[in-house]
């Protein structure tokens, strides 16, 4: 079941240069800065309310962030949707023609497993599905 909005991701040039604007503006709290090397990024996570607000900052010319970047520039990369069964989820968007980026869930940031679906099947809009990893406790 799809139960709340995980986390929306922002793709950026910089942490260093963006992080001061939802830290001191927005005073939002940082609750971490994490590299998620599978994805080739650098992610900073701020909480609001019970969603996260993640920035990614691409560490490789070859990260799909550092690609996303040079197509479209800073902004809105995907939303992430949290699911109490990733591997349920997957199997029903499969089984409904649903074209999945990842058939197997793979590590994302905060220990969460994650999976995305492919923009063609979800009106352009790069979506994720994510469950909160063992070694969360809040
Ligand atoms: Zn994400």
């Amino acid at each position: 079941m799809i139960t709340q909005i995980n986390h929306i991701g922002i793709a950026v040039e910089s942490l260093e240069a963006t992080i001061p604007f939802y830290r001191d503006q927005l005073r939002l709290p940082l609750v971490g800065i994490e590299e998620v090397t599978d994805q080739k990024v650098r992610v900073a996570i701020f909480r609001i309310g019970e969603v996260h607000i993640e920035l990614l900052e691409p560490t490789d010319p070859e990260s799909p962030i550092a690609r996303f970047l040079e197509k479209k520039g800073q902004g809105i990369h995907h939303i992430a949707l949290q699911t109490d069964d990733i591997e349920g989820e997957i199997e029903n968007m499969r089984s409904n023609q649903i074209e999945m980026i990842d058939v197997v869930p793979r590590p994302g940031a905060h220990g969460n497993q994650i999976a995305f679906l492919h923009p063609r099947s979800t009106g352009k809009v790069l979506t994720e599905i994510c469950q909160h990893g063992e070694e969360q406790a809040h």
